[in-house]
């Protein structure tokens, strides 16, 4: 079998559609048929748009935030007051009065059961349906859409990270199920619901700097978890996947996953949060979770300026201790870990600077080179590989990307 399909793969211009089961999804694959007759039938602008709403909706869901913005938008239109907060009395710890009432926990059941429920259902459902869009329905045009289009992920690592990223769900999920819980019941938090409660300078700079924060914090986050022990016990999990898909947003060791959860609620028990901009920057970087580890060419678009490419997060799984950042690729710029093109970099070179092409061994090279290569110069703004060391690509001159004007030029 497999050398009818090496033989097969010679015979063709491009590079032949890998195996016949290359990501062993195979309730998608079922409907594979089926799918396309039905998509077929849709128009174009409809089908674009559908996918965005897959991406988004998924995002929403796949973490249990859309439970979170429903309570909140209870609270919001109710009032807080609607619900019995307790907060005057004075918290008794001691064991025989604790109750699920005094933790603001009555009903937990329902609340974790919606929230692992659906994210489940849309973990498989519409990460499947992305799935079958591009990995089942493109197969044999991967140089159009996919960030490494002549690799990808083996079945058993397919598998793999579906077991984990389910795995992890459940965490996640679970927790967002608490969370909504206690503050549906009136818990405490900072999280406020008047727009104009703190003043509307505030209103409008919480957009800013929330957005800021957990950015910058979960750069940090990332980079400590590619110090060696980190990596070696959680993170290095989360990095088996060289080729990301969608089911790798979640697929991260639970610890870690909890860890990064954490940061990025901590705004709201610190400081007044009104919760429109933070569920709705909540929503923007789930999105871009899905968007950056797809595996696919998304860019982002001219209102986006600090967003890089889908590419970025891609570079960042084919070679490991580079490119931290999520969604400002400035922090990458400002400490020195924004990939270079006279470094190569791989699983062993740690701590984001990668090794001066002097300094690299014949083997580091050779493999760095071949991983250069097999990127798509499609993912990438100027159509060519920005990191390309072939002498012809370079002679052809720096063109001009579109939007990132003051993103780090190749060196
Ligand atoms: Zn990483
Ligand atoms: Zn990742």
């Amino acid at each position: 079998m497999a050398t009818r399909t090496r033989t097969h793969t010679r015979t063709r211009a491009r590079p032949a559609p890998p195996r016949a089961d290359p990501m062993a999804v195979t309730w998608m694959e079922r409907y594979s048929a089926r799918m396309d007759k039905l998509w077929g039938r849709l128009p174009k602008f409809a089908a674009s748009a559908v996918v965005t709403a897959a991406v988004f909706t998924l995002g929403a869901t796949m973490r249990g935030e859309w439970l979170m913005v429903l309570v909140h938008l209870f609270r919001y239109f109710k009032g807080p007051s609607a619900v019995a907060s307790g907060e005057d009395e004075p918290f008794d710890w001691s064991w025989s009065q604790l109750s699920l009432e005094r933790l603001h926990l009555q009903n937990v059941q329902y609340f974790l059961l919606g929230a692992v429920t659906v994210s489940y259902g849309m973990y498989f459902g519409i990460g499947g349906f992305l799935h079958w869009f591009w990995y089942v329905r493109r197969r044999a045009e991967p140089h159009e859409w996919k960030c490494q289009p002549e690799k990808w992920l083996p079945p058993e690592l397919e598998r793999h990270e579906i077991l984990v990223g389910s795995l992890s769900l459940a965490f996640t999920s679970g927790l967002t199920g608490f969370l909504a819980c206690y503050i549906s019941n009136g818990g405490w938090s900072t999280v406020y619901y008047d727009f104009g409660e703190y003043g509307w300078t505030w209103w409008v700079l919480q957009w800013p700097a929330i957005f800021i924060y957990q950015d910058y914090a979960t750069y940090w986050l990332h980079r400590i978890y590619h110090t060696p022990f980190l990596y070696k016990h959680f993170h290095k999990l989360h990095h088996k996947y060289k080729q990301p898909t969608a089911f790798s947003v979640t697929a991260i060791h639970p610890v870690e996953i909890m860890h990064i959860q954490v940061t990025l609620l901590l705004p709201i028990f610190v400081v007044p949060t009104h919760f429109v901009p933070f569920y709705a920057i909540a929503l923007y970087t789930y999105y871009h979770g899905i968007i950056d580890h797809s595996g696919i060419n998304f860019k982002s678009f001219w209102w986006q300026p600090w967003q890089p490419d889908a590419i970025f997060h891609d570079n960042h799984h084919q070679y490991f201790h580079v490119n931290f950042g999520f969604n400002i690729y400035i922090w990458d710029v400002l400490h020195g870990t924004y990939r270079r093109k006279d470094r190569v970099y791989n699983e062993q070179s740690f701590y984001g600077r990668g090794v001066a092409l002097a300094d690299a061994s014949p083997e580091e090279l050779r493999a760095d080179l071949a991983e250069r290569r097999s990127e798509n110069p499609r993912a990438y703004r100027s159509n060519r590989r920005d990191f390309d060391l072939d002498p012809r690509a370079a002679a052809t001159g720096a063109t001009k990307r579109r939007h990132f004007q003051s993103h780090p030029r190749k060196s």
